[in-house]
């Protein structure tokens, strides 16, 4: 199933070209008081939610995809999981390139001796609602990449169970502010983390290991590679960050970037487009 949210917080089941407004299928979600989970209700109440979106799709309007304002798919995610230079090729090309490393090793390194990095979940943002960039002095750069969205809580998972955790994926922008700061203030600002256009749940993808992935802007494809180059796969990555600490329902995780990421700025259209998941366009603007 593909669920996206759309409009003014509408959830959609994906047909095709066209979507069946579903919103009322969020009534199955427990009534919350204060303090209110940190995590994605949506996501942890998946199973229910998709069965009475079941139910209701037919009755449902639908309506055309095309010309929708999608959001993240995921709207409470406790963290953002990033994780640094994970295909070998993206890290030929930055260690060759001293405007991307900044002389900094830990901006260089291998994954395994890097580790993972977190991105504030404030930065979050759906395609429709666009990139508004900062600190125009400096490089922005584009990164497009697999994104896991956990389903249930797990801490401590071998690879070997990881993908049971796992409620789905989406298409992720990790944009990048380039300089000496450390990856999570550079990578944090507002909408530097783009999500969509939707989840496509996991049992449409049971090999997250071998999808073709692309970006183009404004028309030019500038990275074009398959997740079968990840260092890390999913499995090694969720194995990874819940040694550390807790995934929770809907945290996400972005597993990385190939090679060719490139300038980006106020103007640029990009479109980004993962197999199995679909496409997104998402226009660039000045903050
Ligand atoms: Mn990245």
């Amino acid at each position: 199933m593909r669920f996206c949210r759309f409009g003014d917080n509408r959830l959609g089941l994906v047909e095709g070209a066209n979507v069946r407004d579903v919103t009322t299928a969020f009534e199955v979600i427990p009534r919350q008081g204060y303090p209110f989970p940190t995590h994605d209700l949506f996501i942890e109440n998946l199973d229910e939610v998709a069965a009475r979106a079941r139910e209701i799709a037919s009755s449902a309007p639908s309506i055309p995809l095309a010309g929708l304002k999608f959001l993240s798919p995921v709207a409470n995610p406790s963290k953002v999981v990033g994780a640094p230079i994970n295909y070998q090729k993206h890290l030929d090309e930055v260690k060759s390139n001293a405007e991307l490393h900044h002389n900094n090793e830990q901006h260089f390194a291998a994954i395994h001796k890097m580790g993972l990095f977190l991105k504030a979940s404030s930065s979050l943002v759906g395609p429709g609602e666009g990139i508004a960039l900062r600190k125009l002095d400096r490089r922005n750069d584009h990164e497009v990449e697999l994104a896991a969205i956990i389903g249930k809580r797990c801490d401590r998972v071998s690879k070997e169970d990881a993908l049971k955790y796992v409620a789905g994926y989406a298409i992720g922008l990790d944009l990048t502010i380039r300089g000496p700061e450390e990856r999570s203030l550079r990578k944090s600002s507002d909408t530097y983390t783009v999500l969509g256009p939707w989840m496509v749940t996991a049992d449409e993808i049971p090999n997250p290991g071998q999808l073709d992935l692309k970006i183009a802007v404004n028309g030019e494809i500038r990275q074009n590679s398959n997740t079968r180059y990840m260092i890390l796969g999913v499995p090694e990555l969720i194995e990874f960050a819940s040694a550390f600490y807790t995934l929770n329902p809907g945290d996400i995780i972005v597993t990385g970037t190939p090679e060719g990421v490139s300038p980006i700025e106020p103007g640029d259209t990009i479109v980004a487009t993962i197999e199995k998941i679909g496409s997104m366009e998402v226009k660039v603007r000045a903050a």
